[in-house]
């Protein structure tokens, strides 16, 4: 059978006229969007990453401010600038990327982001306004996967979906949007025994578990649509997902590819949601304000 690829770079490229779109309007406002990044990190790859955060906000008219802490930054420092950066009004979304310098705990660092600046979601207020249906910024990487479904037209309500991995920035909030779209959500992780027992009757499974190969042929039927999320750095330098391309395709019924699926709809919805960041903070209505005084977002997912 023919196994549909699912490329993420026509719908990357819808989102980024959307983008263009909001920030022309918000330019006749005298506003400029305003992404701030900051990283503490030498590792190679998610150097690149960011820069290519940066290259794709240029192109789309988005200001962005990288803040390179350097890989020996403290705790106390990364704080101080986190809590400026909430502080300046002119900074509208903020990242901090991840790794860390060892023995940094992210945890408490991204609870200094505010809600209505944490345009990737990482704050566990944002986490947990999505597990109670509250309005937030999804993880960008969750809400790509939701998007991809709905551009391909792959239904899911009332689907069985099996999310593999469950850390805080894929796995769970994507189950949470999923349950949201009223799918059945399975979510497997290290522990959940062999994987085809969930996978096999699957109408979607998506894959973020950061394993090589993890997803074969053998794991899926006919009707799944395999998202894979996955991204390794082979030691020749190139990119694959978590599925085994090679045995899923013309196993299954649709598969998105790595590179060129889901990670090039991320970078596009980091900066529609620092646009929607922007026209939220800058509106003349004031923001409808939730029990916990923080600004309630529209669903962004
Ligand atoms: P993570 O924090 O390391 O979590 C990995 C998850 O996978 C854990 O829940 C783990 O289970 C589970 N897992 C590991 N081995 C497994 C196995 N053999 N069977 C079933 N589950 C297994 O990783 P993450 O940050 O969620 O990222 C996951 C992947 O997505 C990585 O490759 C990452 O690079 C990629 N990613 C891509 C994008 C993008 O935009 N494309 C963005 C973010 C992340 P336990 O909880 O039991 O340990």
């Amino acid at each position: 059978m023919t196994t549909e690829t699912l490329s993420g770079k026509p719908l990357a490229a819808l989102i980024r006229g959307r983008v263009q779109e909001q920030v022309r309007a918000l330019e006749l406002e005298g506003n400029r969007p305003l992404l701030a990044v900051v990283m503490a990190t030498a590792d190679e790859s998610t150097r690149w990453y960011v820069r290519s955060i940066e290259r794709a906000a240029e192109r789309a008219g988005v200001d962005c401010r990288i803040i390179d802490l350097g890989h020996e930054a403290t705790e106390q420092v990364l704080a101080g600038v986190l809590r400026d950066l909430d502080a300046e009004p002119s900074v509208n979304g903020i990242i901090l990327q991840a790794p860390l310098p060892p023995g940094v705990p992210t945890e408490g660092l991204v609870g200094l982001i505010a809600p209505d600046k944490d345009i990737d979601g990482a704050n566990p207020l944002s986490l947990g306004r999505l597990a109670v249906g509250q309005p937030a910024f999804a993880p960008a990487t969750a809400r790509s996967v939701v998007e991809i479904l709905d551009h391909y037209q792959v239904p899911v309500a009332g689907k069985d979906v099996v999310v593999v991995g469950r850390s805080a920035v894929v796995g769970k909030p994507l189950s949470l949007l999923l349950l949201g779209r009223d799918a059945t959500v399975t979510l497997c992780h290290s522990k959940s025994g062999p994987l085809e027992k969930h996978t096999k009757g699957a109408d979607v499974v998506v894959v973020a578990a950061g394993r090589v190969g993890l997803l074969t042929g053998d794991h899926v039927s006919a009707k799944t649509v395999v998202i894979d999320v996955g991204t390794n750095v082979l030691p020749d330098g190139s990119l694959v997902g978590d599925v085994d391309e090679a045995s899923v395709n013309g196993t299954a019924a649709a598969l998105t590819p790595v590179p060129g699926g889901v990670g090039s709809v991320t970078t596009a919805l980091l900066l529609l949601h620092t646009v929607e960041a922007a026209r939220r903070q800058s509106s003349p209505v004031p923001l409808l304000t939730g029990a916990s005084g923080v600004h309630v977002l529209e669903t962004a997912g």
